[in-house]
């Protein structure tokens, strides 16, 4: 019998990497604790890397649709054009909630079980026992993590909640969300601010949009606007939620005194009376040695939580599973003990994944000092170099040789394969 998974968490994630292993004949089920979806009604870009993995991860899912892509970066504290640009090939951005309906949609009826939230996890033999919050239990071959940046099965992982060891941390900054009616955004801003992504940065805070939605359809401005925050920690810590209730007069507050644009003024002053703030937490400070343990596997957000400053974290939750998918798919139907193939995969997917996974934690916090013009060499002086360093990231953000990877990934696999024979 093929090894048979338990996927935690129906996200962003654990729904694509249903869908590349449904593809691939390879069993599983996905347990997700929410009794429905649940997914914001904001934007999420996608880089050129992110369209390469979801087409690996099933040619459906990358078919036909990628267009250029690019984002304007301006100085936020000036009414004028951008200072310099980053461009790509990619998907453009999709309506978080309506996408991960649509992915939903593609998986086959019966294998996503909502309304189970995984408790805990026990090794029984060659199997995993999964327990959850309504009393029940399965069984499987291995449990993989996709369960986001509050992950249990990370916590499972390392050791339990008392434990000090790899877990998320708040980043010391904050993010107002929006989505703003293109018609109302057009009248305001004109159409180059509305068609364009655009970053402007400035002092402490930057600002970020993206067009959302295709004509025909409903159609947004994507707003996010990222503020430094003067207190260092989040105050809703012990409710565990990393939002709070916020206002229009809060984001403008926080953006007072600052010298930004009149563009960025007339920006904020479209969000609502009601949104949300976002404390940014990720896992810089206390990440995993290694993203798998004895019959378990984190990836995506529960493996590498990042800040969103490279607006990449769903594209390399999309390279986790287009590399994962892959080495599933290597040892699916090979005559090996379903569990100790799977530890090898396990093992060889840490090797493929780990460093540039991590790279991308530090490297977006890093990219949100710069845009905030807070490190050294950084401002209106420096927007030169600052492009360089933008579009160095952007190029390994961007330019990762995805078929490449999973090629020296199986070659590896191999060789743990014959080495543990
Ligand atoms: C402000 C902001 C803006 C962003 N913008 C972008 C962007 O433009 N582009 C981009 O690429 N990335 C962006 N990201 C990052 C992106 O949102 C994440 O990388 C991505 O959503 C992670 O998906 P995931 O499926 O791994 O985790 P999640 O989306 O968190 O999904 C985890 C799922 O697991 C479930 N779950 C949790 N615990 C349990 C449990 N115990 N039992 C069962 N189920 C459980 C949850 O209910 C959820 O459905 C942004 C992030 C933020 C915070």
């Amino acid at each position: 019998m093929p090894p048979h998974l338990a996927l935690i968490g129906a996200g962003i994630t654990g729904t694509t990497l249903s869908i590349a292993l449904t593809r691939r004949h390879i069993p599983h089920t996905v347990y997700e604790q929410a009794p429905h979806p649940t997914e914001l009604g904001a934007g999420l870009g996608f880089g050129p890397n992110a369209a390469r993995a979801m087409a690996i991860a099933d040619p459906v899912l990358g078919a036909g649709e990628t267009e250029p892509v690019w984002i304007e970066f301006l100085d936020g504290t000036a009414d004028g054009g951008g200072v310099f640009a980053g461009f790509g090939e990619g998907h453009g951005a999709v309506h978080r909630a309506k996408w991960l309906g649509v992915l939903l949609g593609m998986v086959p009826g019966g294998v996503v079980q909502f309304g189970k939230r995984l408790e805990g996890v026990e090794r029984l033999g060659g199997k995993v026992v999964l327990r959850f919050g309504d009393g029940t239990t399965a069984e499987a071959d291995a449990v993989v993590g996709c369960d986001g940046v509050k992950s249990k099965v990370r916590e499972i992982m390392v050791g339990g909640g008392e434990v000090e060891g790899a877990r998320c941390g708040y980043s010391g900054k904050y993010a107002y969300r929006c989505m703003i009616p293109r018609e109302l955004a057009l009248e305001e801003l004109g159409i180059e601010r509305v068609e364009v992504s655009s970053l402007g940065m400035g002092h402490g805070r930057h600002v970020l949009t993206f067009p959302v939605g295709k004509p025909g359809g409903e159609q947004f401005l994507n707003l996010v606007a990222f503020v430094t925050d003067a207190n260092k920690s989040w105050p809703s810590q012990d409710t565990k939620s990393f939002t709070l209730p916020a206002t229009m007069e809060d984001a403008l507050r926080d953006f007072e005194q600052r010298g930004f644009s009149k563009t960025i003024q007339k920006l904020l002053h479209l969000t609502k009376d009601k949104m949300d703030k976002w404390g940014l937490f990720d896992m810089a400070d206390h990440p995993l040695p290694k993203f798998y343990s004895d019959g378990i596997l984190v990836i995506g957000d529960a493996a590498h939580a990042s800040t969103p400053h490279h607006g990449s974290g769903a594209g390399f939750c999309m390279e986790d599973v287009a590399v994962l998918a892959s080495l599933l798919e290597e040892i699916h139907g090979c005559d090996v003990e379903p569990y100790d193939g799977l530890h090898e995969v396990f093992a060889a997917f840490d090797e493929s994944r780990g460093e540039r996974d991590q790279w991308l934690v530090h490297s977006s916090r890093r990219a949100a000092e710069l845009y905030q013009w807070r490190l050294p060499d950084t401002g209106k002086e420096h927007f030169e170099a600052m492009r360089r360093d933008v579009e160095t990231r952007q190029a390994v953000c961007w330019g990762i040789d995805l078929e490449k990877v999973i090629q020296e990934a199986r070659v590896d696999l191999r060789r743990r394969r014959r080495a543990a024979k």
